[in-house]
């Protein structure tokens, strides 16, 4: 290399390294959607980076949520304020979840997704896709041999901890690691102090963990893009362009409609929430999981949006598997879109079926790429829709989940600057701090 190339590139790199994190994921994730399909397989072969970048931040989860979880819940001693918290968060991610699948229905049901597809179109897709829609089907069985709602709310209570910290089971963790805090105060000091000591440094330390990790989240970020754009290219995208267009558009005006709302019983500006947290929308569209993109919600929240680590803590690890916005969009818009292609006809008490059904099905599913398309499967089964019809939807799965999954973690969010704005917990840093 020559030396006037060599201060060029060196240039270059001292640059990208003084740029904020959320320009170097952006430029990552920009770069990635361009140059994934010219660099085909090359790109497929690099997708282990942006595994291994996952793994990283799924590592992080079970010690931080726990930690913080357990020394929020010690440390309040107030057990009604608790309570007040839970109770105000769940009747808040019900109500977005309701509204978001109605929203779904609604703009499918408006701007038909589904009506006059040409037969052959329709039958080529389905012939494409109809492998991967069985593998689909086959896991929202084992899923559904679970058990039922009743089962659910018996399974919410770990039998085993370590079981449920080794499976990532959240609610199962949540529930454990909030009796284990409430348990401690109940302590004397002398026994409560060194329990909490311990976990406060644990939870510092994984605090500096994330920090560490998000380093490399810019090739990661690039490595699962491109690899997706390298596979799926953009002719699949074409076919069935309507419906992602209204399934996108319908989560782009939740987002921007109902968010907003949220944010201004807080306080909060719309504009200030979304300058500060698009890093983190971005993470989520890029890793296609809210889990994931955890770590990075409770920094950003607690940091930049200033809702107190005890609600953060609390709020946002049950969001992310229970409080599904962008899912419950996708279902509404899918269901409809499915079943005009199927020519099924949906009634007043099929469409409020969906709105439970989506509903129940998005708690509990946790937030991991392509739940929301198992969880689906779910709906169709019990309005009568045959399962086959999925392979409609798969091609186009990916593109869907990840914008799903951005929504999703901003609904967590917005829910917590709330609840901590209700408790008297929110501290907007300002402009100059942050
Ligand atoms: N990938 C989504 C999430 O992690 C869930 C889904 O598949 O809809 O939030």
């Amino acid at each position: 290399m020559k030396p006037d190339n060599e201060t060029r590139s060196s240039k270059i790199i001292t640059k990208v390294r003084g740029m904020k994190l959320h320009t170097q994921i952006l430029i990552a994730l920009v770069l990635g959607a361009v140059l994934g399909p010219p660099l085909g397989n090359i790109a497929v072969l690099i997708k282990p980076l942006g595994d291994a970048f996952i793994n990283l931040l799924v590592m992080v989860v079970v010690p931080l949520i726990m930690s913080s979880l357990i020394v929020g819940t010690a440390s309040l001693g107030n057990l009604r304020k608790l309570g007040r918290i839970g109770l105000k968060t769940v009747v808040y991610y019900l109500f977005a979840t309701a509204l978001a699948v109605a929203f779904g229905l609604g703009a499918g049901l408006a701007f038909g997704p589904g009506r006059g597809m040409d037969e052959e179109v329709k039958d080529s897709i389905k012939t494409e896709y109809a492998e991967d829609a069985a593998a689909r089907v086959e896991q929202a069985i084992a899923q559904r041999e679970r058990g039922s709602i009743g089962d659910f709310l018996v399974r919410i209570i770990p039998r085993n901890p370590f079981k449920a910290m080794a499976e990532t089971d959240f609610l199962g963790i949540i529930f454990f690691s909030l009796l284990f805090g409430i348990t401690l105060t109940m302590l004397a000091e002398e026994k409560r102090k060194p329990v909490v000591d311990v976990l406060n440094s644990v939870n510092d330390a994984m605090i500096v963990m994330v920090k560490m990790v998000m380093k490399v989240a810019p090739i990661g970020v690039f490595a699962l893009i491109a690899s997706v754009a390298a596979q799926f290219g953009y002719q699949v995208l074409y076919i069935l362009l309507k419906y992602v267009v209204i399934a996108v558009g319908t989560m782009i005006v939740f987002t921007f409609t109902f968010y907003p709302v949220t944010l201004r019983l807080s306080g909060m500006p719309p504009v200030l929430f979304f300058r500060r947290f698009y890093e983190v929308m971005l993470f989520a569209f890029s890793t296609s999981s809210s889990n994931a993109t955890l770590p990075l919600n409770l920094q950003v929240s607690e940091e930049d949006l200033g809702v107190s680590s005890e609600v953060a803590s609390f709020v946002l690890p049950l969001g992310a598997t229970v409080n599904m916005n962008g899912t419950a969009i996708y279902q509404g818009v899918s269901v409809i879109f499915i079943a005009q292609v199927a020519g099924w006809d949906l009634g007043v008490m099929d469409l409020l079926t969906v709105i439970i059904m989506a509903t129940l099905a998005s708690i509990g599913a946790a937030g991991v790429p392509g739940i929301g398309m198992v969880t689906l499967t779910l709906v169709l089964t019990q309005l009568g829709i045959p399962l086959e019809w999925i392979a409609l939807v798969v091609g186009v799965e990916r593109i869907l989940d990840m914008t799903r999954t951005a929504v999703n973690v901003t609904g967590d969010a917005a829910c917590a600057v709330w609840i901590a704005k209700t408790e008297g917990e929110l501290n907007i840093p300002p402009v100059d701090t942050y």
